[in-house]
């Protein structure tokens, strides 16, 4: 991180008490997070969302994950995951292509997945805050890490997984965050008749749509689209 960007915050009260802090709870700060409490790392882990809690994904998910989570001690169709292993691809001019998938996936929502592995991760010890990091310094090999609750924490380690476009890409001024994107990604959950074990991409002038089921005979509409 480039300390120039960063807010000098060395002068305020805060404690070690942890190895890693990690910032933001979704797939990679969770998986992270019950990796690390594995090998008995104090870690705590910092969401500014209350779990359960809904993000725009497909949410289809490559079977090749599935020795990972295992390692985690997870396992998604303990929790209505849905295996899938046919495709269908469909061209902007109606032209439909379907194949068998040779490794497959699952499909389950993050609304599910993620407080899965938030509940594996409190099991394992992982201090969960809910709050969000609003700065970050570092000095002399420390880092200390700054919430909206004016809390201060310091650490050797602190692994950034707060996803894309968060307020502290902004603080960064990261180059990415300067481009304003063209893609809008919406997601739908809804009912209706679709096949269990399919994964389909529409493709449209401007984006994409792909469909798949989820837990509860759910299905995932998710789009991205340009405008
Ligand atoms: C439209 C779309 C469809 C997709 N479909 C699929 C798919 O079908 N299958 C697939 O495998 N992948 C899919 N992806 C990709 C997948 O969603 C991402 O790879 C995944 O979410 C990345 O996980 P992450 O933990 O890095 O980030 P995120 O899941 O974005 O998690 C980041 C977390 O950090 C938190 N956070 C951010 N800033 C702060 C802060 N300052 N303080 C505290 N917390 C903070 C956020 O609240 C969030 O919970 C899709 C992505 C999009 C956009």
């Amino acid at each position: 991180m480039k300390e120039s960007f960063l807010t000098d915050i060395s002068n305020k009260d805060s404690t070690i008490v942890f190895d890693v802090i990690i910032i933001g709870g979704g797939l990679a700060g969770l998986c992270n997070a019950i990796h690390l409490s594995k090998y008995d790392k104090k870690v705590l882990l910092i969401e500014k969302n209350e779990y359960p809690k809904h993000k725009v994904c497909g949410e289809y998910i490559s079977n090749e994950v599935l020795p990972y989570l295992k390692f985690l001690e997870v396992n998604p169709f303990d929790f209505g995951a849905v295996k899938i292993d046919e495709f269908q691809l469909s061209t902007t001019k109606n032209k439909v292509i379907s194949a068998i998938l040779p490794l497959g996936g699952f499909g389950i929502s993050r609304y599910q997945l993620d407080a899965v592995l938030a509940e594996k991760a409190k099991e394992n010890g992982v201090t969960i805050l809910q709050d969000q990091v609003i700065n970050i310094d570092f000095k002399k090999d420390l880092f200390l890490v700054e919430t909206k609750e004016n809390k201060i924490f310091t650490t050797k380690i602190t692994i950034g997984a707060f996803g894309k476009r968060s307020l502290l890409d902004v603080k960064m001024e990261r180059d990415f965050i300067k481009k304003t994107s063209p893609y809008l990604g919406v997601k739908i959950h809804v009912k209706g008749s679709f096949p269990n074990n399919l994964v389909a991409l529409h493709n449209f002038k401007g984006g994409y749509c792909g469909v798949s089921k989820v837990e509860k005979n759910v299905i995932n509409l998710c789009y991205i689209t340009n405008y």
